[in-house]
């Protein structure tokens, strides 16, 4: 299923579903999920790359250890 990027004006694809934990300050960068949820944004390359964790909060990219796992 495809869905399209949150950001608005963005047509592009969705690659990338981005979740944020407040009780561990931690911003999350996943490989796209299957199903969407309110909880989580969906964004294409161009908008996860620009991605950047509200001060204080680290942002932990989940799509290279996916990448690793599938190769
Ligand atoms: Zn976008």
């Amino acid at each position: 299923m495809r869905r399209r990027c949150a950001r608005p004006g963005c047509a592009e694809a969705a690659t990338v579903t981005l979740s944020y934990d407040y009780a561990a300050a931690t911003v999350w960068l996943e490989p796209l999920a299957t199903e969407g949820h309110p909880m989580t944004h969906d964004l294409c390359d161009r908008h996860s790359a620009r991605t950047a964790p509200p001060r204080g909060w680290q942002l932990v990219d989940q799509r290279l250890a996916a990448a690793q796992l599938a190769s």
